[in-house]
């Protein structure tokens, strides 16, 4: 039976986030537990203040238009199977019987999605079907700077598959697997490992 202890080693979309922007940035933090210093870290976190923001959203006339039959909000999620953990901004119940997470985002609408989203959504996804016993089929992003536009993603078996393959390589960097550094040298600028990173 797992424990509440257990839980500090499941994945959570925050940490998929840091996975996406470099793997080897989850090896210093989550192999070797190097500390790491929040306000020289990279800046793709911006979101995280959002919480302060979404209460002055009203996007229920979005929840009619959707054919929404209940809510819930600020959903603690997680699922044993994949090993995942999670607090979804809202996740809403539809006539036929399936479910989808709404995630508000601090950010423009630029006409795509951006694939930390993506990643982000499908891990709610999994978590909703493994702990309401629906099916997902869809997900919603409110883009807070584009006049609270919401957008809607199909969850896909592809998407579904690319996560779980992610995960799996998530497990095997904190098992001690050291992965090659990012593609992107602009994103060790900020890096807070980046003094101790092998180039
Ligand atoms: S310095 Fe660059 S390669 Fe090394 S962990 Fe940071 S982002 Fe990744």
């Amino acid at each position: 039976m797992e424990t509440l202890l257990d839980y500090n080693f499941y994945i959570s979309p925050s940490d998929m986030i840091e996975y996406c922007f470099c793997k080897r940035f989850i090896y210093y933090m989550k192999c070797l537990l190097i500390p790491q210093f929040e306000e020289k870290r990279y800046k793709v976190q911006k979101g995280r203040n959002l919480h302060e923001y979404k209460v002055q959203s009203n996007v229920d006339y979005l929840r009619k238009r959707l054919k929404v039959i209940d809510k819930r909000i600020n959903v603690e999620l997680h699922s044993q199977t994949h090993r995942l953990k999670g607090v979804v901004d809202e996740i809403l119940f539809f006539e036929d019987g399936t479910a989808s997470p709404l995630d508000y985002k601090y950010a423009k609408y630029n006409n795509f999605i951006y694939n930390t989203y993506k990643t982000q959504m499908t891990m709610y996804a999994l978590m909703i079907e493994e702990t309401f016993n629906v099916k997902v089929h869809k997900a919603y992003i409110v883009y807070f700077l584009s006049n609270n536009k919401l957008v809607e993603l199909k969850i896909t078996n592809r998407l579904r598959d690319t996560l779980l393959n992610d995960l799996s390589k998530y497990q095997q960097i904190v098992s001690g697997y050291f992965p090659p550094k990012t593609a992107s040298n602009k994103r060790c600028e900020d890096c807070c490992y980046r003094k101790i990173c092998i180039m």
